[in-house]
């Protein structure tokens, strides 16, 4: 297949590339390196250019006949969003329709969208499945659900065909050892305790003891980023076929709170470091559990790296190499 990645040059992006490349695909990057690396991209075509350039888009478009696109171009950060919703409603959502309108002049059919938990905000009930109530508490997760709403309008007017896929805490490195997270500033829970393991940072901070959970602290399905892509694949070869539109909700079903993830990073790199409680962060829900189990039964997905252990012995030896600790 010939695919665009849309925001290859990020973190997920950047794996996918390479999984669709070892796949005997032929993967074209489309990244404004706004927080991508251009170094990150290391299989495929690449090209500098933002989804708000409608000429850019038209280029890249003519250039090559794509069998489908992949968007991870979003802003990621639910505190930054409650603080700047424009620069989230913008991106995320006004920028997408761009994108899906330039697909729409050039007939490419088949379109794999990042999406998120966010979606559902607070949750009614855990796991969450696909049928559970979309009531997004941040403008990060309203701006993920209008594009999925407008979706389902693209295809009724344009015959656009989509599998959203709603990510619920992606984590963990390539196996290998070349790619890995590397957001700046860094805001994700997994990251941010092995920097503290590594020295780079004094401490981690708990956000919030207080939720109605265990132990206190916010409750998380952590997901390895290669089993992520392996989805990502499945979906968009399924979706090439005609299996027509879905939307999967993605993680293993297991929920660990900070503490526990903390706890799981001490013993994965046997580091001591400094733990802080501090204030909960505006727009978190107490718990969000995924249940898959229709990715699981329609697109037979299996993952791969399930063990929190090891995503984050993955993310650990990324940490480790890649900072030169
Ligand atoms: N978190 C934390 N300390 C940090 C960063 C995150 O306690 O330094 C918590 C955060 O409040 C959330 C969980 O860890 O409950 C996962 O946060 P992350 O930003 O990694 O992902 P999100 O769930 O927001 O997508």
């Amino acid at each position: 297949m010939k695919i665009l990645v849309v925001g290859g040059a990020g973190y997920i992006g950047s794996h996918m590339v390479k999984m669709l490349s070892n796949s005997g695909h032929h993967v074209v990057t489309l990244d404004n390196l706004s927080t991508g690396y251009r170094d990150a991209v290391k299989y495929g075509e690449f090209v500098e250019g933002d989804i708000a350039d409608s000429s850019i888009l038209d280029q890249v478009f003519s250039s090559t006949m794509f069998d489908g696109v992949m968007h991870f171009a979003s802003y990621i950060e639910v505190g930054e969003s409650v603080i700047d919703p424009g620069k989230y409603f913008r991106n995320n959502f006004s920028n997408t329709l761009n994108l899906l309108d330039a697909m729409v002049r050039h007939d490419v059919k088949n379109f794999i969208f990042s999406s998120t938990a966010a979606i559902f905000g607070e949750p009614d009930y855990v796991p969450i499945d696909e049928k559970h109530p979309k009531k997004p508490i941040n403008p990060y997760g309203k701006s993920k659900l209008m594009v999925e709403q407008a979706l389902d309008d693209y295809e009724k007017a344009h015959g656009l065909q989509s599998v959203c896929l709603r990510y619920f805490n992606a984590a963990g490195a390539d196996p290998d050892g070349e790619l890995g997270e590397r957001h700046n500033p860094e805001t994700h829970l997994v990251p941010l305790i092995l920097q503290a393991a590594s020295g780079r940072r004094d401490a981690i901070s708990i956000f919030g003891r207080d939720y109605s959970t265990a132990d206190g602290s916010c409750v998380r399905d952590y997901i390895h980023i290669v089993d992520l892509c392996s989805a990502h694949l499945i979906a968009l070869t399924k979706l090439v076929k005609g299996s027509g539109s879905k939307r999967y909700n993605l993680g293993n079903g297991n929920g660990f709170s900070v503490i526990e993830v903390i706890e799981v990073v001490k013993k994965v790199t046997s580091r001591s470091f400094n733990v802080i409680e501090a204030e909960r962060r505006p727009g978190d829900p107490a718990t969000l559990v995924a249940d898959s189990t229709l990715a699981r039964s329609e697109l037979n997905w299996v993952p791969e790296y399930d063990d929190l252990s090891v995503i984050t012995q993955h993310a650990w030896e990324w940490e480790m190499s890649h900072f030169n600790h």
